[in-house]
């Protein structure tokens, strides 16, 4: 292990930052809402993931390669080996967090299949360079190497920072070191259609303590923008961010998760090369996008055609298309801003994502999953047929595989590490960013600071903080205080205060018994858009905590149709369990079909039809969990 490496078991360990993640063996959750979700990973998804692609032949796409067999039909899309490392990712943090044997002999099984597919030079890749197939790097729009290459390098990032180095990073390393010299400064001056090599040579080099890793990334980051991608049918530069320098760019633009894995790995290089210009651009970036293209799930993406950014303000709720993919790749950089600058919008934004776009997508057995995350569905879909593979993009119902199946191994690995960014330590000070219960244990400089987290968030804004175990000297507990939970309130040491939105801190000498205790406002509240966002004027949602909610038709009373409804806002809604109640109406339209266009010179007849009822809201994140349903996030106002 070289200096400034660490064999902490996280995801992204910046090497200059003082401040740090938890590591996965630092945090162990009990129950409660992540954990639940992690423990269905554990036991379903993750074999759900590789039962398909076992299926499918996506795995076996390895075994041809490695016979020679390559001239034949391919089974999948040419980035479908990036679907094996993503799950091989998440066996590795199961792994790790758990030492589950299952997760490990799998993962050792894989690596088996994936290396003997590798060629000598360190090339590896299914779909080209051997007989039968294209080139090697003959189509850098569309081929998708470099991009499973980032995920095969993220993928021993992850085992080499759980069990150490073995024959993943050997083979990892190999392809690692074949990019470096095919596209290093003297060789290819080309870039990735869809980036992901940035980020993952970033961590592995610092996986590693190798700096050519990152000198390559770098290299890439900075090549961009200069309109050196072939278009691809009708898609300009700007949908792989090919249009504007990296450094330039005043917003993200493009396919969503194809801007946001570039912006992580950009913070990355930022951050390691001390490249200050570079980190203050993609702060700014994810300033304007937040601001105006961002939608109140926290979802990424307006556009269905190219899976990607609209115009600002451009977020009409039923076009949504808030790919899982983007709002994990949104997170992968708010985590690394957060880790750069310490500030508290990126920890916010990532809270609103998780509850809202990520624990949307897989459904409650773990075995089906959203691909796009709308904000209105009109009509209920259709329950899909299990055992087939969905088109990606049908919304309004969870598929258990899809054609271009990139979310369900992203949410895989997400979930199998998602305690990696609910805390964070620096110096003599823990940082709880996200709040889940279970045991935590760090070593802060003046030794170890183990907390029990009792707290049932989202359904209580109730967090309870026990301290086990303190160094004997003044230690700093911080608190995120959520930027909705205006009147939140802790109680510590030194008694009961009001806490603003932004950070709570709790300083002192702690001593074993001693309890701090958050409590966040967890009302329903109403939530009003920008009056830019013309989709959604005159309309305003619902909140509860971190959750947004949503009317289904499920909960309606029959006679109240929901393209109709309209909300009463004077009454002020009221929780109910998860969710809340609010007084809705509805207008009729006329019984009569008028004929022509939908639109007339007077405004049609007015009145309510519908005396005003209780409608209960229930959390978007479990929408369609009770079968198809139509769904409105956002309510037009009476
Ligand atoms: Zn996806």
């Amino acid at each position: 292990m070289k200096p400034g490496t660490t064999t902490r078991s996280l995801p992204v360990a910046p090497t200059a930052n003082r401040l740090r993640g938890i590591a996965l063996d630092e945090y162990r959750l009990a129950g409660g809402f992540w954990g639940g979700l992690q423990e269905t990973n554990s036991t379903a998804t993750l074999r759900h993931c590789l039962e398909w692609m076992e299926r499918l032949g996506w795995i076996a796409n390895f075994d041809r390669t490695a016979d020679g067999d390559t001239a034949g039909p391919r089974p999948g899309w040419q980035f479908s080996d990036s679907e094996i490392y993503k799950l091989v990712e998440a066996l590795a943090w199961e792994h790790g967090r758990t030492g589950d044997a299952w997760a490990n002999e799998t993962l050792e099984a894989l690596t088996d299949r994936i290396a003997a597919a590798q060629d000598d030079d360190g090339y590896l890749n299914t779909c080209y360079g051997h007989p039968g197939q294209a080139d090697r790097y003959s189509d850098l729009s569309s081929g998708h190497e470099l991009y499973c290459t980032g995920h095969l390098l993220q993928a021993a990032v992850a085992r080499v920072r759980t069990t150490g180095e073995d024959k993943l990073v050997d083979v990892a390393r190999r392809a690692a070191d074949h990019v470096c010299r095919e596209f290093g400064a003297e060789g290819r001056q080309g870039i990735c259609g869809h980036p992901e090599i940035e980020v993952g040579l970033a961590e592995f080099g610092r996986a590693l303590g190798e700096p050519r890793y990152l000198e390559q990334a770098r290299r890439f980051v900075e090549r961009r923008g200069h309109g050196t991608l072939e278009p691809v049918a009708l898609l300009d530069a700007s949908y792989f961010q090919d249009d504007v320098p990296v450094i330039e760019a005043d917003a993200w633009r493009g396919h969503a998760v194809r801007a946001l894995y570039l912006a992580a790995g950009a913070v990355d290089v930022a951050v390691d090369t001390g490249w200050t210009d570079l980190l203050r651009a993609l702060e700014r970036q994810w300033a304007r996008t937040v601001e105006r293209r961002t939608y109140l799930t926290g979802g990424m993406g307006s556009r269905h055609q190219d899976e990607g950014f609209g115009e600002d303000w451009e977020l009409p709720p039923d076009r949504a298309y808030c790919e899982t993919c983007a709002g994990i790749a949104s997170n992968m950089v708010s985590w690394r801003l957060y880790l750069a600058t310490g500030r508290v919008e990126y920890a916010d934004l990532m809270e609103r994502t998780f509850y809202n776009v990520i624990a949307a997508s897989p459904s409650e057995d773990g075995r089906s999953f959203f691909y796009a995350n709308p904000l209105h569905q009109r009509t209920a879909a259709a329950d899909v047929k299990p055992g087939e593979v969905n088109p990606r993009a049908e919304g309004g119902v969870r598929a258990p595989w899809f054609d271009v199946s990139c979310c369900p191994t992203n949410l895989a690995r997400t979930l199998a590490s998602w305690q990696a960014y609910a805390a964070a330590v620096d110096g003599d000070a823990l940082t709880l960013l996200q709040y889940a219960p279970g045991q935590i244990r760090v070593e802060l400089d003046g030794g170890p600071l183990a907390l029990r987290v009792d707290t049932t968030y989202p359904l209580e804004g109730t967090v309870r903080i026990e301290v086990l175990e303190a160094p004997d000297r003044e230690v700093e507990l911080r608190l995120r205080i959520p930027d909705w939970a205006a009147g939140a309130a802790v109680t510590g040491p030194h008694g009961r205060r009001a806490a603003e939105p932004g950070w709570a801190s709790v300083r002192g000498v702690l001593a074993p018994g001693a309890a701090v205790v958050l409590e966040l406002p967890m009302g329903p509240r109403l939530t009003w858009p920008d009056e830019r966002i013309d989709a959604v004027r005159g309309c305003v949602a619902v909140e509860r905590g971190p959750v947004v909610l949503c009317a289904e038709t499920v909960d309606l009373p029959d006679d109240l149709p929901i393209d109709r409804l309209r909300i009463d806002t004077r009454a002020a809604p009221r929780a109910e369990g998860d969710g809340a109640v609010v007084r809705m109406t509805a207008r009729t339209a006329p019984d009569v079909a008028e004929g022509g266009v939908p639109f007339r010179a007077r405004p049609q007849r007015s009145g309510w039809d519908f005396p005003p009822q209780e409608v209960r809201l229930v959390p978007y994140h479990r929408w369609a969990q009770r079968g198809g349903s139509a769904m409105r996030v956002f309510l037009p106002v009476a």
